[in-house]
């Protein structure tokens, strides 16, 4: 049987702010009747990803595509790989049979022909909704979980600041560092977004950075004791003054630095003297590296859920050709939490 496989490819590479005009929706006929000595499976895509890195491997150069198996660059009409959830349609791979439900790196697209090899796991939701498992309970949770709790190590009483933290990520370190007694502001980019990290979220206290002028005094202002942790999503000035406010032995996990993404010129640069002297550890981290705390992070996150301790907060667009735009809306502060895009019913 013939289908036909719509897809999302980039027309030219993307050097500054994302738009509409930079992406084209592709078809091209897709046979399921595979050669039995072949080895591959066939994913009807349900849900893909969208993450703010992507835009880093649509440039035409990035220090990023280099470093990781899953930052290379995408090349312009090309399938873009990214995490998500399908049901297999057809296999010849022993491991996968007609119907499974799996999880891994699927295609901005309907269908994803994965070789032998290919990073592809089948998986059981444990009840959850498959949502779940592209955001909350996969990378961005995976993500939240290991930047604060193996690099940041919070202890009960201390004083936690997250950038864009009502994005996928921010959300959850806020609330997994709530849940480990620590006191913890966000910030975000509108009122609205305040509004939803201290009333539905339990953040402490939250501010619109979008509305403050001297965002060094605005930290002094939501932490007249001082910073231990900082979780970095954003980089740019927000780093540079989170530095001045650390306080003594403070950890700063730089996660990501989105502010920075659109221009390569613009970068943080923070007092290294402040650095020295406070004895500060500045760190990045790719969530890649740490698979080997999954099954901890998946249990944890499964019983908070169960629990009602930990909310998930997902934003999810519908159809392939939605995908341009979901992207392009993280890059306008426009997501509230996880930005997925529903590909299909299962
Ligand atoms: P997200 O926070 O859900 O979405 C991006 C958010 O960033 C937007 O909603 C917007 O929120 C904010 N933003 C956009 N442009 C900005 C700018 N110029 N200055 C400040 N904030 C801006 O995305 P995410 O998936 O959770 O990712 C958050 C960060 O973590 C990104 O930097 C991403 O690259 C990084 N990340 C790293 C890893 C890793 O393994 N190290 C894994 C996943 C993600 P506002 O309304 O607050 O502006």
């Amino acid at each position: 049987m013939d289908v036909v496989n719509r897809y999302i490819t980039i027309n030219n590479h993307i050097n500054g702010a994302p738009q509409d005009s930079d992406f084209e929706l592709k078809a091209s006929p897709l046979s399921l009747s595979l050669d039995p000595a072949s080895n591959v499976v066939i994913v009807k895509n349900l849900y893909v990803s969208i993450d703010p890195y992507q835009l880093n491997r649509m440039k035409s150069f990035s220090a990023s595509q280099k470093t990781s198996d899953f930052a290379v660059a995408i090349v312009p009409g090309e399938a873009i790989d990214t995490y998500g959830v399908g049901k297999v349609v057809a296999s010849t791979n022993p491991e996968f049979d007609k119907g499974d439900i799996v999880v891994g790196l699927l295609n901005w697209g309907e269908f994803t022909v994965i070789k032998a090899g290919g990073m592809l796991n089948k998986l059981n939701p444990m009840g959850f909704p498959l949502s779940y498992h592209v955001g909350i309970l996969g990378f961005s949770g995976l993500t939240a979980y290991a930047g604060l709790f193996e690099i940041c190590k919070p202890k009960k009483g201390e004083k936690v600041f997250v950038s864009a933290a009502l994005g996928s990520v921010g959300n959850l370190v806020g609330q997994f560092a709530k849940l480990s007694g620590c006191y913890v502001v966000g910030c975000a980019g509108s009122k609205e977004k305040v509004a939803l990290l201290k009333e539905k979220l339990g953040f402490d206290d939250a501010f619109n950075y979008r509305e403050e002028t001297d965002l060094n005094s605005t930290l002094k202002r939501y932490f007249p004791n001082g910073i231990d942790i900082y979780f970095d999503n954003v980089g740019g000035e927000m780093q540079e003054v989170a530095v001045s406010n650390m306080n003594i032995d403070g950890r700063i996990a730089v996660c990501g630095v989105i502010s920075e993404y659109l221009d390569s010129e613009k970068r943080a640069a923070p007092s290294m003297i402040e650095v020295i002297y406070k004895r500060i550890k500045i760190q990045g981290f790719l969530a890649g590296d740490y698979l080997n705390i999954f099954g901890d992070f998946l249990s944890t996150t499964c019983d908070r859920l169960r629990t009602g301790k930990i909310q998930p907060l997902e934003d999810i667009s519908d159809g392939v050709e939605s995908i341009p735009s979901a992207f392009i809306s993280l890059y306008r502060g426009q997501n509230i939490g996880k930005k997925i895009v529903k590909i299909a019913e299962e």
